[in-house]
């Protein structure tokens, strides 16, 4: 499983539609202050599924579409695409690509695709749970992460583990069924 790809189209700073594409090794994005280095992150984070404005520096979730600058008119629609090489099915049942996609208007509609086909942001969610890569994973550790995870409570650092281990996804299918 590897991170392959990356387009963002019209989300925070990136006014023009911009293919970032990850090659074999380590990939580093260099640039000064405000020039988007954090955007590309939150870019990720909301692809996956971030559903807090706040957690992507914003106060609703249309501040995440490009709002114009001094020579540059405002967007209508941001639009984040992901690609993952998934040739080694580590997330099973699934083919070798695996594309998400999100789509947020300024009235307020949004659109998640997987592979083009239009779904839910709950399958998003499913498809990345207990895989390491959610957007609550641990693979996008970001600023006093760390700090906050050695100062969690028992019970948030169990459900740490259990992310780990890959049970949350059956924990959350009981929870689902009891209720029903
Ligand atoms: P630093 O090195 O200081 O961490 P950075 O490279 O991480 O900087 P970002 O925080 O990613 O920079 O980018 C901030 C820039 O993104 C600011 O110039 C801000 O105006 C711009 N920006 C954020 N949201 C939007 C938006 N909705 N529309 C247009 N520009 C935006
Ligand atoms: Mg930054």
């Amino acid at each position: 499983m590897k991170l392959e790809s990356l387009v963002i189209d019209g989300f925070k700073s990136f006014a023009d539609k911009t293919t970032i594409e990850f090659k074999d090794g380590m990939t580093g994005v260099v640039g000064p202050n405000g020039s988007g280095k954090s955007n590309i992150i939150e870019a990720i984070r909301w692809v996956l599924g971030e559903q807090s404005a706040k957690n992507l520096r914003g106060s609703k979730m249309p501040d995440v579409i490009f709002a114009g600058s001094t020579n540059r008119v405002s967007i209508n629609r941001a639009e984040v695409s992901i690609t993952f090489d998934n040739s080694d099915f580590y997330i099973q049942d699934n083919p070798e690509k695996i594309t998400v996609t999100r789509r947020l208007f300024r009235d307020g509609n949004s659109e998640f695709m997987i592979n083009q086909r239009q779904c839910r942001l709950k399958d998003i969610t499913n498809l990345f749970m207990d895989t390491g890569l959610g957007k609550e994973s641990f693979s996008i550790i970001s600023q006093g992460r760390v700090a906050e995870i050695f100062n969690s409570k028992p019970e948030d650092r169990r459900s740490i583990i259990e992310e780990v281990a890959g049970v949350l996804k059956y924990k959350q299918e009981k929870h689902v069924a009891v209720r029903q």
